[in-house]
This record gives structure tokens, C-alpha cells and sequence, in this order.
């Protein structure tokens, strides 16, 4: 008999976590205002809002903490992380920032003005969230197919080169400071984007004279599609391929929550000292001193190891089949979900599985509702509301995907918890057309609404 795969690790502490009663659930979620961002996480049994920070440290990085260097200048800490982003990015120029979005923070305000325009594929959340508060423009240049769920297309991710050449076309080059490539790209399901994209890319960049930044939360998911889809790479090592990857860059900024397999921190990288020294300045205003940057020196020692874990391949192999896992198993059940499967999570596309709900009832943030109160699962809504209102019309915006994320946590559930998830979807799929009307917003913020918006049903 052929040995079966298995997790290359074990379990060394347990959390309890129990599954409410429906009426429990009822009660919380209607006290939530609709909105799964309210709900206290003892209400929740299985929670996938998000790989952010939710993932399991390894008894090397819970070692590490012991070890970090809480001097305020020059803690070894700091270098011991400075020495393997070197080492795995090439870049010699480095800020930690107390997470991602802070490092967006600090990059922005050095190199973003009013009016510039920054193309990337599919800007995540935060990411165009600061743009759009400095008055710029994120520009959407992906890869058309990665907005049909049901292309098999190995790098979805990809930018299309031509939509970038036409940026160049139509704006003069001192506006477009930077390029921004996501890796994965987060929004339309954590796709990744190919090694060949990455160097056109770069070399378009060049050829117009600006900079090529990664937005890298999960480079090594990257690396490992890189490695099991893209030819030329099978023989290559995940390190390899990531040190490959950050050639085509001129730095990048990091969210370590994600692919640092830590609970909190970031980091800012560059390739160059000019733009290094100006966010600097910002740094230190914002987060702190250059040698922390609002992280303890006992996270960055995690850090440093949780980067070094996180580009091995045995741990990209285990984490990227569970997803795939869930994604079979939806798959088997007829769900319609984005393929191939992504790195962090399985999408859902809520406007083909409630395609009774009009766009302008939420159908994603309908479904996210009805699983909690299905089997105490959470999940994210990544449509309309995630999308804010257009800055200048206020009119709402419907993006070209309306999907509910499943994000899976790193090292933290068994594929059993991956079956319940899938039970309790295909669960409301058999019964979807009952559902025939979705949610309305009662009150929102300006910007980054889907965290604090309150939701009524309407039935
Ligand atoms: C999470 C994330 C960010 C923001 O990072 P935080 O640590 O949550 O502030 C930026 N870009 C991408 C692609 C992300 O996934």
C-alpha cells in the first residue's frame, strides 16, 4: 500500500474550542449587527475570517521569544531578522513596522502624492485604502481571467501587460512612483503570479523608469505555485525561487502576519537607500525607532525564524494541500468556488450560489451570515462591501467577483475541521433557493466600512 501523505509536525498544545446551539448563534449574530467582524471568538467554532495572525507558532519560534533583545537601539534581534531578509530577498535595507498596512503607512507617505497612479493586480483592502486617503488611484491592471472562477489558469494572479502599458500610455512617468505586485493576489483568491510576469514586469518598470514594489504577505505560497506549476523550477529549492522572485523588485512591503507565521509585525524592505531613507523618517514618527518599528524584540526573533520555516518546502506542501483539501471536498458538492485553488483560502462565489440575491443585497455578506449560523463557522465577505463607495460618485461599488473567503490558518486546524466547513456549505447549497432575499447596510464608516458596518436582513 502506498504510505499516505501526513503534516511534517505534531501537536505540542491544544486550545478547546466547542460548537453553540443555533438559537446561541441566533442571538450572537443578530447582537453583532450581521457584521462577523463583531462576534466575540468564543461564538465562533471554526473561525477562517482570516489567515492574519491566526496561525501556530513553532516550538523554535516560541523559543525565540525567550531569547529576544528588548534593547531599544541595536538589539541583536533587530539583526538577526535584518540577516535572513537578506538573505532570503536580497534587499540590504530594512524597517520592521508593528504590521502590514503600517508599513503601507510609512512607504506611502514617503513616495505617494496627490494624483499619482499606482497599477497592481487587485490591491488588497488596506493597500488601496491608503492610496485613496493620499488621493491617488490604485489602477486594477489583472489578469482578465482571474475574474472567470472557472478558468484553470495556473498564475491568476498575473498582471496583463498590456492594461499596464496603457497606464504608461495615458499618464506622464513622475506619476507612477511604483507598481505594486501582490503575491499571492489576495483579493481574487489568493492567486499567484508567475516568475515569467514578475520579470516583464520589472522590465517594463524599468524601461519607464519607475519601481516595482511587492506587496509580499504570502511570497512563499508564491514561490511553492512557482515551484509546482511554472516550468524550469521543479528542481529548485523554495528559497531559491523566492530570492529569484524579490531579483524583480526594488523592495517590498510585508505583512509577517501572514507568511511570518507570527501573531503581529511587519516590515518595509528596499532594494535602494534613497527611498529607505526617506520612509525612515516616517518610520521613526509613526512606529519607532529604526532598529524596532513598533515590534518587540522577542517577536522579531520569532519573525526571523517563522521566515526561515516558511520557505521550506514540507511546510508550504502541508499548508497548501489542506486548502486544497476543502477545496475537493466543495468541489465534490457542486459549490461554485475560484479554481484552481488558492494558497490561503477557498473562495466562495456567492453570486452564482445565491444568483437569486441582486448585487445590491450583499449575496456574499448573505452567505457569510448563513454559515455562521449554519455550523458556527466564519468566514469574510470579500464583494460590495469590502469594496467601499466610489471616493468622488459615493455611489456604491460592485466589484467583478462577489465571494465569501474561507481562510485557513496556518498549522492550526485538522482536515476534519476542513469537512464540518464543507458539510455546513453544501448544507445551505441544498436549501439555497429558500433563500430569496440578502442584507441592507444601516450604518457605515467612510473608508474600510466592512470592519465596523452594521447590517439589517431583510426577509
Ligand atoms: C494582510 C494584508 C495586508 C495588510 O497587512 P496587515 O498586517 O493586516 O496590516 C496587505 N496586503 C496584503 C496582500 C495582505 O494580505
Amino acid at each position: 500500500m502506498k504510505i499516505p501523505y501526513a503534516e511534517p509536525f505534531k501537536t505540542k498544545m491544544i486550545e478547546n474550542i466547542r460548537l453553540s446551539t443555533k438559537d446561541e448563534r441566533q442571538s450572537w449574530i443578530q447582537k453583532a449587527k450581521y457584521n462577523l467582524f463583531n462576534l466575540h471568538s468564543d461564538q465562533v467554532f471554526i473561525d477562517l475570517l482570516t489567515d492574519s495572525g491566526t496561525g501556530a507558532m513553532s516550538d523554535r519560534q516560541w523559543g525565540a521569544l525567550m531569547t529576544g533583545d528588548e534593547s531599544y537601539a541595536g538589539s541583536s534581534s533587530f539583526f538577526k531578522l535584518k540577516e535572513i531578509i537578506k538573505e532570503l530577498t536580497g534587499f540590504d535595507y530594512f524597517l520592521p513596522t508593528h504590521q502590514g498596512r503600517a508599513a503601507e503607512n510609512v512607504l506611502f507617505s514617503a513616495i505617494i502624492k496627490e494624483g499619482d497612479m499606482i497599477p497592481g493586480n487587485a490591491h488588497f483592502d488596506t493597500t488601496k485604502g491608503h492610496i485613496e486617503f493620499r488621493k491617488a488611484h490604485a489602477i486594477d491592471c489583472t489578469e482578465k481571467k482571474a475574474y472567470d472562477t472557472e478558468s484553470l489558469e495556473p498564475f491568476k494572479g498575473n498582471l496583463d501587460l498590456e492594461l499596464l502599458k496603457n497606464v504608461f500610455k495615458e499618464n506622464s512617468p513622475e506619476k507612477i512612483p511604483v507598481i505594486i505586485v501582490t503575491l499571492t493576489c489576495n483579493t481574487i483568491g489568493g492567486q499567484p503570479v508567475s516568475m515569467n510576469n514578475l520579470k516583464k514586469v520589472y522590465h517594463l518598470a524599468k524601461k519607464h523608469n519607475t519601481r516595482v514594489f511587492f506587496d509580499s504577505a504570502r511570497f512563499a505560497e508564491n514561490a511553492y505555485f512557482i515551484k509546482e506549476r511554472e516550468e524550469g523550477y521543479q528542481n529548485k529549492t523554495i528559497k531559491e525561487i523566492v530570492k529569484e522572485m524579490f531579483s524583480y523588485a526594488d523592495g517590498m512591503t510585508m505583512s509577517s502576519k501572514k507568511d511570518g507565521i507570527v501573531n503581529i509585525g511587519g516590515f518595509i524592505a528596499f532594494k535602494e537607500k534613497d527611498w529607505f531613507e526617506k520612509a525612515t523618517v516616517f518610520n521613526i514618527m509613526f512606529e519607532g525607532f529604526i532598529t524596532y518599528g513598533g515590534m518587540a524584540g522577542r517577536d522579531m526573533n520569532a519573525l526571523a525564524q517563522g521566515l526561515y520555516e516558511v520557505t521550506e518546502y514540507d511546510y508550504l506542501k502541508s499548508r497548501i494541500s489542506q486548502v486544497a483539501y476543502l477545496g475537493e471536498k466543495l468541489k465534490e458538492y457542486g459549490i461554485p468556488i475560484q479554481k484552481p485553488y488558492g494558497g490561503h483560502a477557498i473562495f466562495v462565489n456567492a453570486s452564482k450560489f445565491l444568483k437569486q440575491i441582486p448585487k445590491e443585497e450583499f449575496p456574499a455578506q448573505t452567505l457569510a451570515i448563513e454559515l455562521y449560523l449554519e455550523a458556527g463557522v466564519r468566514a469574510v465577505e470579500i464583494g460590495a462591501i469590502m469594496a467601499d463607495r466610489d471616493p468622488e460618485t459615493k455611489e456604491n461599488r460592485y466589484p467583478k467577483l462577489e465571494m465569501v473567503r474561507l481562510a485557513i490558518p496556518r498549522r492550526v486546524y485538522s482536515n476534519n475541521h476542513m469537512d464540518v466547513v464543507a458539510a455546513a456549505l453544501s448544507n445551505i447549497y441544498e436549501r439555497r433557493e429558500k433563500l430569496t432575499r440578502g442584507v441592507s447596510i444601516i450604518k457605515e464608516a467612510p473608508i474600510l466600512r466592512h470592519f465596523t458596518v452594521e447590517i439589517k436582513r431583510l426577509h
